[in-house]
């Protein structure tokens, strides 16, 4: 009988109708880890991705699910992003409502920042795991087996005893050894995960024609190793929220034989959740290699977090099946300034032989701006719009995809934390703020607060409709473009 559920949860309430999907129903990588170690502990795992789950089948709810799970003791529900503030409230709610004997159990960057706030406010959460939570959460799960658990030895574990909020010391950080034990790649304890994997594949402009292609998030390690102005997952964040002080990396030969079992299970695409560019060149070429020798061809779609070099560019290009695959790149803006002020180091004089050797090889690329960060003005949304009309002009527009995005701040991200440093003031500082900026931004009709205009943050000194006029110009560039040109999205 199963005794442990996870639920990935929404953006919106429980079984409340929906108004925006969006991208809520990607899990975060490392929760596949997480569930199948407890398997390995001799738990009975089940699992429920609610955002899918409503994709599939507008007429879901997730309460009789959940009325069906009785006997489990625990369930656990991420709440990393954000963007699921509200939402995995409601699912604790739901689960108390439906489950009563079950506890609840919350983790992922958002819950660790503000895990005293929501215990304190929210009786339906029992417990958060703050950082790394593989050992947490297997101590946890045998204690809770015991009529009278002895919960004050459990590292990174926040809980509630007599109204009052404890914090465990967080001393648990997991090493590259016990990431390499994990399993990052079985699915068999979540609802149709096939289905699943199908939402996961990244379409490329190669592939529209195919449908019911597979993809994989996979976790190759734990960290970063930069500081971006609006992420609440850089360096500094991983130290302060995990106590991590450099980047935990699964070994190459790990990433590589998970890969393997992808790709014989009939998954089409693998996408990396850390940039492998970022790293040492032997790192990455030893993980094209191993793949080459295995003769692994499996499509690849990689967000980079900096500018690849053209060796990466080439290994890359030898190694993936190119028409499943993609590159991502993020710009930020034209403006260089603007760029290096918000965390991203390069030139564009650094960008354009990069997007030669890409175009050269073929290769579907995706390019990401985001025009509301701090430093950003009329001028500098000019060369972002010079920049996207000389890239239209020399990449294949049947290869090309472009975007420009609002970003709404992370919690515990340089913006946040020192908002003097980009001359903004913040709008988003407690948990309550982000559950109310989920709850006042779910339904987009034309009176409603939309995402950009609810970003966290006010400029000091700049015209309340500058964003609205850059809204108006990105999306006539768009409409004049012969590639696949996203207008402003109203939500992720
Ligand atoms: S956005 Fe920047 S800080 Fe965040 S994970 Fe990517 S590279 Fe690291």
């Amino acid at each position: 009988m199963t005794d442990v559920l996870y639920v990935h949860p929404a953006r919106h309430a429980v079984d409340a109708g929906y108004q925006d999907l969006g991208f809520y129903f990607l899990m975060p990588v490392g929760v596949i880890g997480l569930a199948n170690m407890l398997r390995q502990q001799g738990h009975h795992v089940r699992g429920i991705n609610y955002p899918a789950e409503l994709l599939r089948d507008r007429s879901f709810k997730l309460k009789p699910w959940l009325r069906e799970q009785q006997g489990a003791h625990l369930v656990m529900v991420d709440l990393h992003w954000f963007e699921h503030a509200f939402g995995a409230i409601s699912v604790a709610r739901a689960c108390r409502e439906v489950l009563p004997d079950a506890r609840i159990v919350l983790g992922g960057f958002t819950a660790s920042v503000y895990a005293s706030e929501i215990l304190q406010s929210f009786p339906e959460v029992d417990f958060i795991i703050r950082g790394d939570a593989e050992l947490p959460l297997a101590r946890l799960a045998a204690a809770l087996a015991h009529p009278h658990p002895n919960l004050s030895t459990i590292p990174n574990l926040s809980y509630r005893e007599n109204d009052r909020v404890i914090e465990n010391v967080r001393t648990y950080c997991a090493t590259s050894a016990e990431l390499d034990a994990l399993d990052f790649v079985t699915l068999d304890f979540l609802e149709h995960a096939d289905w699943y994997r199908t939402l996961q594949f990244e379409p490329t402009n190669l592939t529209r024609e195919m449908s019911g292609l597979r993809g994989h998030w996979l976790c190759i390690g734990r960290g970063c190793l930069f500081d971006c102005a609006f992420c609440g997952g850089g360096k500094e964040s991983h130290r302060l929220l995990a106590g991590r002080e450099q980047v935990t990396l699964r070994s190459v030969a790990r990433v590589v034989e998970d890969i393997a079992r992808l790709a014989h299970q009939g998954v089409d695409q693998v996408a990396f959740n850390l940039d492998p560019a970022i790293f040492e060149e032997s790192y990455w070429r030893a993980l094209f290699a191993g793949l080459r020798q295995r003769n692994v061809r499996i499509g690849i779609y990689n967000e980079h977090f900096q500018l690849p070099t053209l060796e990466f560019v080439r290994e890359f290009a030898e190694t993936a099946d190119i028409a499943r695959s993609e590159i991502a790149l993020t710009l930020l803006s034209g403006s260089e300034r603007v760029r290096r002020n918000n965390g991203k180091f390069f030139s564009n004089k650094r960008l354009y032989p990069v997007l030669d050797a890409l175009a050269q090889a073929g290769i579907p690329l995706y390019v990401y701006f985001s025009f509301n960060l701090p430093g950003e003005d009329e001028r500098s949304f000019r060369e972002t719009l010079r920049l996207a009309e000389e890239i239209a002009r020399m990449y294949p527009p049947h290869l090309l995809k472009m975007i420009n995005q609002a970003h709404t701040i992370d919690p515990c991200c340089p913006i946040s934390r020192e908002p003097g440093r980009f001359a903004v003031q913040v709008t988003l500082r407690r948990f309550k703020d982000y559950y109310a900026y989920c709850q006042k931004t779910l339904a987009f009709g034309p009176d409603e607060v939309s995402p950009w205009q609810e970003r966290g943050f006010t400029w000091r000194a700049r015209p309340d409709d500058a964003l609205e006029s850059m809204i108006r110009q990105w999306n006539a560039f768009c409409s004049r473009q012969r590639f696949l040109c996203f207008r402003v999205p109203q939500s992720w």
